[in-house]
């Protein structure tokens, strides 16, 4: 079994001013590939889990995401980084697609998750869930992965999840935490 990261996208690697559908808007944080580049030598595999109800709602075709995950995957790869897996849920409760409204993947669900898990025989007590939202904690919690959080504040009603400023300060914990634990 492989022990993997789960990222989330929007305002956890990239600043998010709501629904990217132009390669051009997408930027990475600063330090962003260099965190991903240590967690990757630590083992992990590397996994987005990203909401994207943009596509269900008409704002953003899936050829758009497509694109805009090809910059986000060459930015990367300028620091020899690559996502091991995208996975994304179209879906949005109001808006249907392809008939769809109601589905498994749409975070806090742990549908994505669980996909990556069977797809690449995933120990999920060894990763952990990185995001930004309160959503990306719950999904750790559904799904039985470690939540950390990327904000500036821990959320209400999280305190005791550890929150971090940026992936930078995350991954120098979680390389500690993962090392303490052996
Ligand atoms: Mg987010
Ligand atoms: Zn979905």
């Amino acid at each position: 079994m492989r022990k993997a990261i789960f990222l989330d996208r929007d305002g956890t690697l990239n600043p998010d001013p709501g629904y990217i559908s132009d390669p051009a808007d997408f930027e990475l944080f600063p330090g962003v590939p260099q965190a991903l580049a240590r967690l990757k030598k630590a083992g992990y595999l590397l996994i987005l889990i990203t909401n994207q109800s943009g596509i269900s709602r008409g704002m953003i075709s899936p050829q758009q995401l497509e694109l805009v995950h090809q910059k986000l995957q060459n930015l990367l790869a300028a620091e020899s980084v690559t996502l091991d897996a995208i996975y994304f849920c179209p879906h949005h409760p109001e808006y249907p697609l392809h008939g769809i409204t109601e589905c498994e993947c749409r975070k806090p669900q742990p549908g994505m998750i669980l996909q990556a898990k069977k797809d690449f025989d995933i120990d999920l007590a060894a990763s952990y869930v990185i995001g930004d939202r309160r959503k990306d904690i719950q999904i750790g919690i559904n799904a039985g992965v470690r939540p950390i959080c990327i904000r500036p504040q821990p959320a209400p009603g999280y305190e005791n999840v550890p929150t971090f400023v940026s992936l930078s300060e995350a991954v120098d914990w979680l390389l500690a935490a993962a090392a303490d634990k052996v």
